[in-house]
């Protein structure tokens, strides 16, 4: 080969190396993730409870920014990131899933590319050890959003996903926490339920004071990765003590999970009949999209305002296009975390 001609092709390549990796500099990537809002109270007489917790979002940070640093797209970011979560007992979400009023485990999930308005959930499983992945399978390799039940569990095994039997969900802490949640409600059933809205709580599993059902602890993550976009993602066992094949928020894209590249990417927790009436997620990019609020200012108006007003509670994480951060919530507390490719960390549980 001629000398000249193969020295002008070094000089091209070097030439792109040098400005892909200019270009890297500049962009960067976030990650934002929660493990649960609500009653979270600090317990003097088991200090090392509250360390578990920040050790498992530390890790699940870890996860998630190695993860993104290779260059992974954000949606691989967020399922990576709630799998571990979900595989973590500590979690209201796959394995440290909250129980039914009947004893059982019934699992919500879903998933959202903001690159493409592409979204995928799951509700009600039983046998699937990590429903988000399975969100994800009905996002990219089905005709539909949302599927549900057994449905959902045989669509899951024609994915080759890991289906286990129900009794790997089952964990000791969460039994309690439905024979306790099963004895308050007998407990008040004695007394004036008629602060209780909708029909008493012989037909309403949930008090006004969403404290006798014991802290929440459903897991989300969201990011924005090199490339500039952002996923969603979320997973929760639900509401403890639950009939009657309630669904919460989790799975129902807009309510509990929301990504557009445009706005923002959110994931909520809390208490989830609100969070659906509010259309939550989604509510947030409308603001800044409409009515061209910044993040933190959409976030603040829906959890400080339009959640307590409606009388619930919750929170929410998440970011925007630029990695602007925002971890709202009005209970006591929300397990959570995040971490940004200039190295910029933070963990925290309480206000
Ligand atoms: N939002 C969930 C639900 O209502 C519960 C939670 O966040 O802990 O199912």
């Amino acid at each position: 080969m001629d000398l000249k001609y193969l020295l002008l092709l070094l000089l091209a390549f070097y030439n792109t190396t040098i400005a892909k990796s200019q270009q890297n500099n500049k962009t960067s990537y976030a990650l934002v993730i929660h493990g649960g809002a609500g009653t979270i109270k600090y317990d003097p007489k088991n200090p090392d409870k509250q360390k578990k917790y920040e050790v498992a979002i530390n890790e699940a940070l870890q996860i998630g920014n190695d993860t993104l640093a290779k260059g992974a797209t954000a949606l691989d970011a967020v399922e990576v990131v709630v799998r571990y979560l979900e595989n973590h007992p500590l979690f209201n979400a796959g394995k440290g899933a909250v129980f039914t009023a009947e004893g059982k485990n019934e699992l919500d999930a879903s998933i959202m590319n903001g690159a493409t308005l592409e979204a995928g959930s799951v509700a009600g499983v039983t046998t699937i050890k990590n429903p988000i992945t399975a969100a994800r399978a009905v996002m990219e390799h089905s005709n539909h959003v949302m599927l549900i039940g057994k449905g959902a569990e045989t669509f899951a095994q024609t994915q080759q996903l890991e289906i286990i039997d129900e009794s790997y969900f089952f964990t000791e802490d969460r039994w309690k926490g439905l024979e306790k949640a099963k004895e308050t409600e007998k407990k008040l059933r004695k007394y004036d339920t008629s602060h209780v809205k909708g029909l008493g709580l012989e037909n309403n599993f949930l008090s006004k004071d969403s404290s006798i059902i014991g802290k929440y602890g459903t897991v989300g993550a969201v990011a924005l990765d090199i490339n500039g976009n952002i996923a969603a993602a979320t997973s929760t066992g639900g509401m403890n003590n639950k009939k009657w094949g309630r669904v919460g928020d989790v799975p129902i894209i807009g309510a509990g999970t929301y990504a557009n590249n445009a706005t923002c990417g959110i994931s909520c927790t809390g208490w989830g009949e609100y969070f659906i009436r509010l259309v939550m997620a989604k509510s947030v990019s409308d603001l800044m999209e409409y009515k061209n609020m910044p993040i933190d200012e959409a976030a603040k108006l829906m959890i400080h305002n339009k959640l307590p007003n409606l009388g619930g509670d919750g929170g929410l994480i998440g970011l925007d296009k630029n990695g602007n951060i925002i971890m709202q919530f009005n209970s006591d507390g929300m397990y959570r975390g995040y971490i940004k490719s200039n190295g910029e960390k933070y963990i925290g549980t309480f206000k």
